[in-house]
């Protein structure tokens, strides 16, 4: 498929995920980026969105948990390209119920191109950016033209 680009605002529309043995990872790593994490819009899986809320001072939109359909709601807000980062600490240790949800999260975040970081390693790159904090272009799939191209 041809490929377009999409705008994203220097507020950045960011999606934060954790599997259970992973959810003090990121809570930690939310307190310690508290300042950074405030100046975008916050979305998160149930459980995950929750606890973040109460840890920190930050403001979440929590969607379902993860594994009642809330990493599908995610998957749906990515295709619908509202969510432009994602920060999802899966569990590479841990079976989890919901692995076809994780495969497909993960893979809709890749055909759409949004940076997604896995581990606090790569949590940490990201977030430190010069570009977390400006507009920016990301290159996605030219579904439209695709589409076109197929109805003629
Ligand atoms: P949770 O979901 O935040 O509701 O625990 C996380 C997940 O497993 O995707």
């Amino acid at each position: 498929m041809e490929t377009t680009f999409r705008h994203v605002a220097a507020q950045k529309h960011i999606a934060l995920v954790a599997h259970d043995h992973c959810k003090e990872d990121l809570i930690n790593w939310c307190q310690k980026n508290v300042h950074h994490l405030q100046n975008h819009q916050l979305y998160a899986t149930g459980t995950t969105g929750h606890l973040i809320e109460k840890a920190t001072e930050l403001k979440i939109n929590s969607l379902l948990s993860g594994p009642m359909g809330g990493d599908q709601q995610l998957g749906a807000l990515i295709a619908e390209n509202k969510i432009d980062v994602m920060i999802f600490f899966w569990d590479p240790m841990n079976a989890v119920p919901h692995d076809p949800d994780v495969k497909a999260l993960l893979r809709i975040a890749a055909v759409w191109n949004i940076p997604h970081a896995m581990n606090i390693a790569s949590a940490d790159l990201l977030i430190n950016s010069l570009l977390i904090n400006r507009e920016i272009e990301l290159r996605i799939p030219d579904y439209q033209t695709y589409l076109q191209k197929r109805l003629k």
